[in-house]
């Protein structure tokens, strides 16, 4: 048996059902399914998946990750924002959270943070931190927003 290579992966022949699944899906398995089964793990499952994921992405620059986060559906992103050793990228419509309500009091969206952050590494970015700091579902803001500080 060979390892399942991305190649293998993104070979999609569903003439019928095409190369799209119902985000209810992706929504069970993301929010109701993965933390009954990882429980207390689910957080450091999410991060190192998503900082894999991450990897996986075509990108060179930030604003290509940017760019990533909309073209995958993940959310429809606002500019990127660039401060000194930070970045912060906003995304509407997000595929994990958006139309929650009422918010579930913290921030949800880690694996989607993580992804960004595994992005980011990818380029070369020296990442000290990655934070939610907005979520629709999970605050009720109008953005999900992940801010990612730099070494400066
Ligand atoms: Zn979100």
């Amino acid at each position: 048996m060979r390892k399942i290579s991305i190649k293998d992966a993104l070979k999609i022949n569903r003439p019928v059902l095409g190369d799209r699944i119902p985000l209810a899906f992706w929504r069970i398995l993301r929010l109701i399914a993965m933390p009954r089964v990882l429980g207390k793990k689910t957080e450091a499952f999410n991060k190192k998946v998503g900082n894999e994921i991450g990897k996986i992405f075509a990108v060179k620059t930030p604003e290509e990750i940017v760019t990533a986060i909309t073209t995958s559906q993940i959310g429809i992103c606002n500019p990127l924002e660039k401060k000194k050793g930070m970045y912060a990228i906003e995304f509407k419509e997000c595929f994990t959270c958006s139309g929650i309500t009422p918010p579930i009091g913290k921030p949800i969206c880690d694996l989607e943070a993580a992804i960004i952050e595994g992005a980011f590494k990818k380029i070369g970015v020296k990442v000290k931190k990655v934070q939610e700091t907005k979520c629709m579902g999970g605050l009720g803001d109008d953005v999900c927003r992940i801010e990612v500080e730099t070494e400066k």
